[in-house]
């Protein structure tokens, strides 16, 4: 999942680099200038997670304000449950391999992670009719990952035949994976997770579960923003490379493409304007109404469409 084929190493090196050392980036949007306008919170006491200010699924944003303002729980659904396990099968492969600990029996997981998401869902018959196809989607993700890790650590190996372990696992997989990241400099929660940080390459890594026929939007690109904003904020050294993961599928079958790109002063600059339009809705308790169109598996419909009856 996280590493680059021979087009997207191509494309970085020839085009995306260049392109960003060229134009680099506004001082003044670097997260290390979190205490100065424009970075500098308008509402410091108010805080919101990385992926409300980058969703766009509502188009008014009522999703803040029902979850930040009114506190409701978002009614869970198969594509979420999907992704979210999508998730958590290639974090703990990806571990598994950085931690030196090695193959995992993908059963023993689903077992524990993937049958008790199910048995604790509570749209019991949809939950449960989807439940064979997902394990066996989530399966395909599991394989391919672990398949990777397995082939990135071998060719490392045998280019540097003295290295150490540790140098051979740190250097062939240099990922931080679900890495926390505290966010409250910029208004943000404090307990950011990115869901990996290539620290060789400087890449900041955003998986996304597609549904088919859906299209890798631009403003996917935003949950990277905030993240690199936010690990500029903390660690103060320049975060440029943004890549959004997207896992989806063709006819049943599992397929990844990845969006690599420069993380300029356009996306910072969309990413502010939206911290800042969120936060105002949080701190002002201001309800911005429900759109004409919903988004069709919106986690607050029952709550949104239910007032409007
Ligand atoms: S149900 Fe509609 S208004 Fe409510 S959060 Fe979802 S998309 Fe927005």
């Amino acid at each position: 999942m996280y590493f680059l084929n021979d087009i997207e190493r191509k494309t970085l090196l020839g085009r995306i680099l260049p392109s960003a050392r060229k134009v680099g980036v506004s001082e003044e949007l670097r997260g290390w200038n979190w205490s100065d306008s424009p970075l500098k919170p308008l509402y410091p006491d108010e805080r919101i997670p990385n992926f409300l200010v980058g969703s766009q699924y509502c188009p008014t944003a009522r999703d803040v304000f029902v979850s930040k303002v009114r506190g409701v729980r978002g009614e869970e659904n198969n594509h979420v449950r999907t992704g979210s396990l999508l998730h958590k099968a290639v974090q703990n492969v990806v571990l598994s391999y950085v931690d030196e600990v090695g193959e995992q029996s993908f059963e023993a997981w689903w077992e524990k992670e993937g049958s008790r998401t199910f048995r604790s869902s509570n749209n019991g018959q949809e939950a449960q009719a989807n439940q064979g196809w997902v394990k066996s989607f989530v399966e395909t993700i599991w394989s391919q990952t672990s398949s990777e890790c397995k082939g990135a650590l071998m060719a490392r190996r045998s280019s540097q035949p003295y290295a150490s372990e540790h140098d051979v696992h740190a250097s062939a997989l240099p990922f931080l994976v679900e890495h926390k990241v505290d966010g409250r400099l910029l208004g943000l929660s404090g307990l950011l997770s990115v869901d990996c940080y290539d620290y060789l390459h400087g890449i900041i890594f955003d998986l996304k579960y597609l549904r088919p026929r859906s299209t890798a939007e631009p403003w996917r690109r935003l949950y990277c923003a905030g993240y690199a904003i936010a690990l500029e904020s903390v660690y103060e050294i320049p975060m440029d490379l943004g890549c959004v993961v997207y896992i989806s599928q063709i006819n049943g079958q599992p397929t990844v493409s990845r969006d690599l790109f420069f993380i300029g002063d356009d996306l910072r600059g969309w990413w502010l304007e939206e911290r800042d339009k969120k936060l105002e809705i949080v701190a002002q308790k201001k309800d911005p109404g429900i759109p004409n169109r919903c988004y069709d598996t919106c986690l607050y419909t029952k709550y949104c469409l239910g007032e409007q009856k």
